[in-house]
């Protein structure tokens, strides 16, 4: 497989980035990342035309690669630092974890799915974009041999809010997570406080494909 950025997928980036300012984004970390990360990478090559236009699409599995608003949204509630430790529920395309990546973080990243965890795998190691690990394993349970961290992000819709991934955040760590029944989820950025106390902000309205329990072997 190649993987050409030419001169009109660029053109095409900044268009979007500049739709995803428009809707509010104001970070300038985020937005550049977004605008160097070549999205039409972690779709199919016969989907490149959607790569960027600012919708989540399906890439297989029954999953979808999140909206690139959507990615921004998370992203910059999140507040990455350089070197930052990340954990990411949700692997799905890879391109998430990418993003994190350029911005400096050493990103540890589930997937519950086999065999899209197996292809993104192999398509972030040809890649190589920064610090990234990937696990098969069910992210309800978090990473426990790696916590604590000081990021969390879950990028699937959650019925409530793991306590295990509570307890793997370190204190003054957030954890960035939709939570919500299948049609809707709130944003909600969570951030320990202390061992036993977290403070809870409500952001906007999303969609997210389920986050489901167990693995899924294929
Ligand atoms: N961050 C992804 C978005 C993927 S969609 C991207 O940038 O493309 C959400 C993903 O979460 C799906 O791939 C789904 O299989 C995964 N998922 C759902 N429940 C999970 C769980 N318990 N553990 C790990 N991954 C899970």
């Amino acid at each position: 497989m190649s993987y050409k950025d030419t001169y009109r997928h660029k053109g095409l980036r900044k268009k979007l980035v500049e739709t995803i300012r428009a809707k509010g984004i104001k970070d300038e970390k985020v937005l550049s990342a977004i605008n160097s990360l070549p999205r039409h990478f972690f779709m199919e090559k016969a989907f490149e035309e959607w790569a960027y236009v600012d919708k989540a699409f399906p890439i297989g599995s029954d999953q979808t690669i999140s909206q690139p608003y959507t990615v921004a949204f998370q992203t910059e509630l999140l507040q990455i630092k350089k070197r930052d430790k990340v954990l990411e529920v949700g692997t799905g395309s890879g391109y998430q974890a990418a993003i994190l990546a350029l911005l400096g973080a050493r990103v540890h990243t589930i997937e519950r799915q086999e065999e899209l965890f197996h292809k993104t795998n192999e398509l972030l190691g040809m890649l190589e974009v920064g610090n990234i690990r990937t696990y098969f394993r069910d992210g309800y349970k978090g990473l426990p041999e790696f916590a604590p961290f000081d990021k969390m992000i879950v990028t699937a819709g959650a019925k409530e809010i793991p306590e295990a991934l509570k307890n793997q955040l370190k204190i003054g760590g957030v954890l960035v997570i939709p939570v919500g029944d299948d049609n809707v989820q709130k944003m909600y950025r969570i951030t320990r406080i202390s061992e036993k106390e977290f403070k809870k902000e409500e952001f906007a309205n999303f969609r997210f494909v389920p986050f489901l329990k167990g693995t899924n072997k294929k």
